[in-house]
């Protein structure tokens, strides 16, 4: 069922000429015990979108449900949502059993409750040896659990993460990035996570929206938004990705001009004529020898990575690709600078793109 209900959301900030669209017109639905995901670029209202759900600002149009209840009259301490900040915003002097146990006692329950729900949360993050520790005692990445277990200790029924990882170092980062996750499946809370780092957001979520200028392009698995992407704004935040200006001939054929056919099974309902922007994923494409079974192009270059090597070719259009593979493959082993070559890519694996709005 429907935890987060967002419906036609828009906000603008300030009046007149200096009135700023920062969310317009999002409409999203956040299901029960679902790690989902915002991401987008700095700027495109992720903040916003969040602050608008915990009650810190109002909406200038749309409404949000939680459970199926509008919140609009509510004041953010009496939503069933708690926020965990980017900064953490804990309390340095005092210890890590008083940050956890804040909230709580703001909220008046009883004594022993807020005793045995400390000691549960204090668990759940593995701070235990920590209990007695100031903040300014503890590393970075223990101050991070200490602000989980403190938004998590009133057991809301959705947890706002705003970037909470970002001021990580990138091991602490990845660790974090399971603990997470398995905090989330651990209390099954929903949790609603910004990012804007496209690895963090495909490894943790269970779906992801795609936020741009205030808006959101794609909802889907992190599979749908990796795969199938809609609009080449998704295309190309999120990893690598050849784009190729085509005509579409109807029933999945397009042309690229001076090159040749390729197919797509993305059902479009494109006009015969039509412009449209093919996309495919780099380790989606098969190098060859030239042959008739394959599109024509040229290695111009070869570069290594370690795991993968990355062959760029040129089509006859002038067009610069570029192809994966792994270096245990034979294809990583194959072609040169100057190689005259064939390509090709399954049918299932070309998306065929929408221009952005
Ligand atoms: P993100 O979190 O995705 O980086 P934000 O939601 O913080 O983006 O901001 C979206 C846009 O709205 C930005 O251009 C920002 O400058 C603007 N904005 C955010 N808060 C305010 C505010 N209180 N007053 C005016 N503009 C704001
Ligand atoms: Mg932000």
């Amino acid at each position: 069922s429907v935890a987060v209900s967002v419906r036609s959301l828009s906000k603008v900030f300030g009046s007149g000429a200096s009135a700023f669209r920062a969310l317009d017109d999002v409409s999203v639905e956040i299901r029960q015990n679902e790690f989902f995901t915002l991401l987008g670029p700095s700027g495109c209202g992720k903040t916003t979108l969040l602050r608008l759900i915990a009650g810190f600002e109002q909406p200038s149009s749309g409404e949000i449900l939680l459970d199926g209840e509008d919140l609009s009259a509510r004041p953010p301490y009496q939503r069933p949502v708690n926020t965990v900040f980017q900064n953490y915003a804990l309390f340095p002097h005092m210890t890590v059993t008083e940050n956890i146990s804040f909230g709580l006692e703001m909220l008046g329950r009883p004594k022993d409750e807020i005793k045995s729900v400390t000691a549960e949360m204090l668990r759940l993050v593995r701070l235990e040896a920590m209990a007695d520790r100031r903040i300014t005692q503890i590393s970075g990445g223990q101050q991070q659990r200490v602000a989980l277990a403190r938004a998590l200790a009133p057991k809301p029924k959705v947890l706002l993460l705003d970037e909470p990882l970002s001021a990580l170092d990138l091991q602490l980062r990845k660790d974090m990035q399971l603990e997470l996750k398995r905090l989330q499946t651990d209390t099954g809370i929903t949790f609603v996570f910004v990012t804007h780092d496209q690895d963090e957001a495909l490894t943790m979520s269970d779906r992801i929206a795609v936020m741009n200028g205030g808006e959101i392009l794609q909802i889907g698995s992190p599979r749908d938004i990796y795969d199938k992407p809609q609009h080449r704004f998704v295309a190309g935040f999120i990893g690598e990705i050849n784009l190729l200006p085509a005509v579409s001939m109807g029933e999945g054929e397009h042309s690229i001009a001076g090159v040749g056919l390729l197919r797509s099974d993305d059902v479009t309902a494109l006009p015969n004529g039509a412009a449209a922007t093919l996309a495919v994923r780099p380790e989606r494409i098969t190098l060859s020898k030239p042959s008739t079974a394959s599109l024509p192009g040229v290695i111009s270059n070869v570069v290594y990575h370690g795991t993968d090597t990355i062959f760029h070719f040129r089509l006859a259009d002038g067009l610069e690709m570029r192809a994966r593979s792994q270096n245990n493959t034979a294809q990583s082993r194959s072609f040169a600078k100057g190689d005259d070559i064939g390509w090709s890519v399954d049918a299932s694996s070309v998306s065929v793109l929408a221009d952005d709005p």
